[in-house]
């Protein structure tokens, strides 16, 4: 099938793409079929050449940051993958404030900022996605999400590339107004606090609830589903008796029902046949329906 005029792959191949990139070596579930072309940018320049050629070209543009949040299927994806994870600019610290690449790890500029002096950002540590993935979803953990610190954000629209102030208020559980496709983020600026003395405690202990408690040995996306209102999606599908259940690859993990995981050799088809499964069962055993947070590649992907 063609998904895009010769002379346009060849202008995307100059600029660094790459062809045949298995999605499973770009996603933390490490299921997937074959990409046509990856490009990961170095920087705005860069970015805004691919997709004005993407935009000019019909070309299908999935983004992602680590892929630590996305479930794409098996089939050949033909368009472009642009990976966020190649800037070169490293976060710069004035004062309480911070100039972070969407490209920067969530994991290290919390490791970075609480050394420096600053909270904030030490409940997240630990989350495996890039500054622009978090920001994108509303990342959070134990009590704290990065919209608290959340300024600015630097946006792509119509060509170019500006600051905004943070929408805040359209900000909410795994939901902002900075996902792709309805936005493009490429840098944020993030307002951190003194610390008072308790940070590394708390991003210690934060790092060591989830080593007990998650499958962090095995590939998968975090938390498969949504937290249902006034319930756990884990404790929902445990109390279902699917801990340990599987479908060839894919397992309902026996250490937290909440994730779902590749225990080996997964196909996308397993995991999403065993998303189907869970879904169905708790719901005809408890009327609740789980709503996935992972995305699949068409919600990833945009068609200028
Ligand atoms: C072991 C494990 C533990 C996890 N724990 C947590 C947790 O505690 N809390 C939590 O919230 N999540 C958690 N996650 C899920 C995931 O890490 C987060 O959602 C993370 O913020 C996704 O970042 P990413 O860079 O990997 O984004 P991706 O997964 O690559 O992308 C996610 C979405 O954001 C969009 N996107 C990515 N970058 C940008 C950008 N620059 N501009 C606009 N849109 C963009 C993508 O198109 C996609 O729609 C966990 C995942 C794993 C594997």
């Amino acid at each position: 099938m063609v998904y895009c005029a010769e002379n346009y792959k060849q202008q995307l191949l100059d600029l660094g793409a790459v062809e045949a990139v298995p999605l499973s070596t770009l996603v933390s579930f490490r299921v997937g079929g074959p990409a046509a072309l990856l490009l990961c940018p170095k920087g705005e320049e860069e970015l805004l050449s691919a997709l004005n050629l993407c935009e000019q070209g019909h070309i299908p543009v999935a983004l992602l940051g680590n892929g630590t949040n996305v479930l794409p299927g098996d089939e050949p994806f033909l368009g472009l993958v642009i990976s966020l994870t190649g800037f070169r600019e490293a976060p710069v610290f004035q004062g309480n404030r911070v100039m972070v690449p969407a490209s920067a790890s969530l994991t290290a500029l919390a490791k970075q900022s609480v050394r420096r002096g600053y909270m904030g950002l030490e409940r997240l540590c630990g989350i495996p996605g890039t500054v622009g993935g978090a920001v994108a979803m509303n990342a959070g953990a134990y009590g704290g999400e990065i919209k608290d610190t959340l300024v600015r954000v630097r946006l792509y629209r119509d060509g170019t590339f500006s600051w905004e102030d943070a929408r805040l208020a359209d900000m909410g559980y795994r939901k902002s107004p900075y996902c792709w496709p309805k936005a493009l983020v490429t840098a944020v600026e993030l307002q951190l606090q003194p610390d008072d003395g308790t940070a590394q405690a708390t991003m210690e202990s934060c790092m060591l609830k989830r080593k007990e408690k998650q499958p962090l040995h095995l590939p998968s996306a975090g938390s498969t589903f949504k937290r249902p209102e006034g319930h756990f999606a884990g404790a929902l599908i445990e109390g279902c008796g699917l801990k340990g259940f599987s479908i060839g690859g894919a397992q309902v993990s026996p250490k937290h029902a909440g994730f779902l995981v590749n225990a080996g050799g997964a196909t996308a088809a397993d995991v999403h046949a065993l998303m189907a499964y869970v879904r169905q069962t708790v719901f005809n055993e408890t009327g609740i329906r789980l709503e996935p947070e992972v995305k699949g590649m068409e919600e990833v992907t945009c068609i200028f």
